[in-house]
Formats: C-alpha cells, structure tokens, sequence
C-alpha cells in the first residue's frame, strides 16, 4: 500500500516535467518506512538524494498533503537496486560488434561516472504492445509500429510518431523495442530521448569520449529517440546525429523518432534532418476517442485487480480528455485514495477528488486564453490581435500563442489566426522562444502560472 501510494505521487510528478528528467529523477525510488509522522523514500545514490531535496521535496510535500497526508518527507541513499532485467537489456555494449553478455556490464552502478554509456537508461518493459488499447487516433500509429517490430528497418524508415503529450509515442515506441528484444535478446536496440542523447554528446566532448559515443550510436540495430524537437537549434549535436541518422539508415537499421509536432513545425531544426526524418513515414497521433480512453481505464484498473464500474470510468474518461498520462494519474490517484481508505471508487470519490486535481475546464476557449494573458499584461485586446510591433506588447502575444500551444495543443495555423496573423512560422517561433525563456526567467514563468490559475478557477 505504501507503494501504490508512491506510484500515485509518481504519478502526479511525472507530468510535471519531461519524461528524461522524470526517468534520471525518479527511476528506482520506493518507499522504504512510513509511519505516522514521515516517510522515507530510498533513492539510488546520494547525487539524486540531493537534488531530489533541493528541487522537489516541496513538490513532494505538497502532492502528499492532497492526497491527506501531512507528513514530513525524508530521503535515504541506498545500494543501488538490482535493475530488473528489462533495464539490463538495454545497457549495451559501447563497441558494435563486441559480444560482451550485457548482464556484465552493469556492474557499473548507473551514473558511477560521467562516461554517457553507463547512465544510459532506456526500455522499460511495462511499455508492450500487449497492453497497449489500440482505437480511433493512435491504430495508424500502432500498426506502423508492430511493422516496425516485426520487420525492423525495412517497411517504414524512418518511423517518425508526433502529437500532443501523453497520448502514447513513447509507450509505444517502446513497445518496439521490447518486442524486437524479445524476439531476439542480443539485438541492439537503443532507447534515448533526445535530451538524453544532447547531454551525452557534451559530456563526450568533454571527457574526450566521442569516438565511443559516436561507435555505441552507429553500432544500434534499432535506435529509438524520443522527443526530438528538444535537438532543434543544437548544431553541433544535430550534426552528429544527422551522421548517425545516415549511417543507420544506409545499414537498413530501423530508426524510430517522435516528437510533439510535425518535423515541418519544428522551427531551428537543420533542414537536411528535416529532410530525412519524412523519407519514411510520419504519422500524426491524436487524442484517443471517448471509447478508447474507456477501454484504457478498464485495463489499467484490471492492472491493479480492480474492477472500475462504469459509472466511474465514464465520468474519468469525460473528464480528462487530452491526455492519457492525465488520465492514468487521476485513476492513480483515486485507487491509491480509496486503498488507504479501505473504500470502493466510486463516482462521489472521483469527482471531490478530480476537483482538486488539476484539469482542465474543457470549456476553455482560445478567446479566453488570449484575453487573459491581455488583462495579466494590461494590454488592450484590439493591441494583441492588431499589427503593432512595440515590445511590451509582442512579449504578451507570444506568451498567448505559448499559451494557446500548451493549453488547448492547437495547431500553428490555428494559433497564428488566433492572434490575426497570417504566417504560421511566427507562431511557431514565438511558442519555441517563451518555452526556452521560461525555463530561466522566472518572472516569465510566474506570469505563465499566474495566467494559467486565473484560466482554471
Ligand atoms: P507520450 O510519449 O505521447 O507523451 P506516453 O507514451 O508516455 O505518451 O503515454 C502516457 C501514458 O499513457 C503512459 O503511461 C502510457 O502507457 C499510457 N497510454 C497512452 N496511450 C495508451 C493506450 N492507447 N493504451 C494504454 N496506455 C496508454
Ligand atoms: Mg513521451
């Protein structure tokens, strides 16, 4: 019970950051002890236990107290955990061709040093096909995918997945590369995000590693990188992978990609790379319908050995409608709610506990969203939607389309008409520029939680 507790704290986390920062974070955490006053979580190493108390244990706290738990929170550094085998897989041998039996080498504890291959982290085997509901949005998607799986780099390559957050890319690209491993336990698959893969790169720069890291990446069988538009604008490390792009796709090996938007829409990304990630297929994910986010609900409670009436799953599935990793934290969180409680779910549980949570009012529209931002910067609306070029007008507009891009996941076109615009690039520009910024301005994030509270009260 403590543990489903924590999977529900996870839960909530998880989507508060992107999934390379969630997996090198919280991999490997579990509860050690809790009583009445605290709870002790283990964590892999003394390096994440610091940065865990220093960036999240306020977080941490918090998402405790909603789920009624005031309890101080305390962390412990222990042994590294056996990885379960699915993670051995994945960590390869850094030489292609080498035979060494991958089980060896991870008698390197993860992150033991700043050499890219022994942190990499990678498949995890909770991601198959077999669990994963195929239905309107995602079956185009799913059947590239299983093509990919069972004839690696000849159908579609490269595979090139894009959509909104927590609507399946990852999941299923995973799905794939479990499914290849399975079928064969010595291929190579590589699993890497694409932050993952910058962050590699620099330290192979630095430590004067590259020819291992460019030998481990042109020595995959199949690479699978996820979350690509986080390379846009890094020369140096484009350009490398644009080299492992070529030397793969030249093998036949097959290459997976993903990303929350179109390669077109992807506004500093090198346009020789642009130019490949379309030779194969690309494929446009969407939000799975009102039937499918049913039937995911129904699985993953059946995961937990629960049965979800159907009261219940329709009042879930009605409410959190773009996101499937939404979605799965609000049950998360409801079982985890009523195990501790000894309780049934029911509609009443759901719905007080759904309040709390934070989704969003489908009924919010883009007018709404640009009128807030307007009123937060106190600037007349005929401004934001009129030609004027002044600063302390454009930074309003742009945190608006930022807004419209991460609130309602419009289109660019979309938002560029929006804000009476015509060109759709400037739309693109201006959600890439408020995302980078915010992530160092704090006042900029401030004025984007700000508005972002007044939308959903
Ligand atoms: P993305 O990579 O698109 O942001 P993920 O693949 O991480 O999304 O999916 C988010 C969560 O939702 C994961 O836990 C995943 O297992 C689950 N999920 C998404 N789509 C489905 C589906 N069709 N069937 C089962 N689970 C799904
Ligand atoms: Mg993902």
């Amino acid at each position: 019970m403590q543990n489903s507790l924590w999977q529900a704290v996870l839960g909530e986390i998880e989507l508060s950051m992107s999934r390379g920062s969630f997996i090198t974070w919280f991999k490997n955490t579990s509860v050690l002890r809790q009583d009445e006053e605290s709870i002790t979580i283990g964590v892999p190493n003394v390096f994440i236990k610091q940065h865990i108390e220093r960036k999240f244990n306020t977080m941490i706290t918090d998402i405790l107290k909603k789920q009624g738990l005031t309890i101080r929170v305390e962390y412990k550094a222990s042994a590294a955990r056996k990885p379960a085998l699915d993670e051995e897989q994945i960590i390869l041998s850094p030489t292609p061709g080498a035979t060494t039996s991958a089980s060896k080498q991870i008698k390197t504890p993860a992150r033991s040093s700043a050499l890219a291959h022994n942190y990499r982290q990678g498949l995890n085997e909770r991601y198959t096909f077999e669990n994963f509901i195929v239905g309107s949005g995602n079956e185009l998607a799913y059947a590239a995918c299983q093509a990919a799986a069972t004839q690696p780099g000849t159908k579609y390559n490269p595979l090139f997945l894009y959509g909104g957050v927590g609507i399946g890319k990852t999941h299923l690209m995973q799905a794939v590369g479990n499914s290849i491993l399975a079928g064969k336990p010595t291929a190579r698959v590589v699993y890497v995000s694409s932050e993952q893969f910058l962050q590699e790169f620099v330290d192979a720069l630095r430590f004067k590693k590259i020819s291992d890291f460019v030998d481990f990446y042109r020595g995959a069988d199949v690479l699978i990188v996820d979350d690509v538009q986080f390379i846009a604008g890094k020369e140096k490390a484009q350009e490398e992978f644009f080299h492992t792009f070529n030397a793969l796709h030249q093998a036949n090996k097959q290459i997976i990609i993903s990303s929350d938007r179109a390669p077109r829409e992807i506004a500093t990304l090198e346009e020789r790379l642009r130019s490949r990630f379309v030779w194969g297929m690309s494929i446009d994910m969407q939000t799975p319908d009102f039937e499918t986010r049913c039937a995911i609900l129904q699985t993953k409670a059946a995961g937990h050995d629960i049965e979800l009436d159907k009261e219940v799953t329709e009042y879930l599935a009605t409410n959190v409608q773009t996101n499937i990793r939404e979605l799965e934290g609000a049950l998360n969180q409801l079982l985890a709610f009523c195990e501790m409680r000894g309780l049934q779910p029911d509609i009443n549980i759901a719905s007080s506990l759904l309040g709390s949570h934070q989704t969003r009012p489908k009924h919010i529209s883009a007018k709404q969203i640009i009128e807030r931002t307007a009123r937060h910067f106190q600037v007349p609306m005929e401004d934001m939607l009129g030609p004027k070029r002044d600063k302390d007008i454009v930074v309003p507009r742009q945190v608006a389309m930022y807004m419209l891009r991460s609130e309602l996941h419009l289109s660019f076109p979309k938002i560029a008409r929006e804000l009476g615009r015509k060109d759709h690039t400037t739309a693109i520009h201006s959600v890439e520029k408020i995302e980078k910024e915010s992530h160092f301005d704090v006042e900029l994030r401030t004025a984007i939680a700000e508005i972002k509270e007044r939308l959903h009260v």
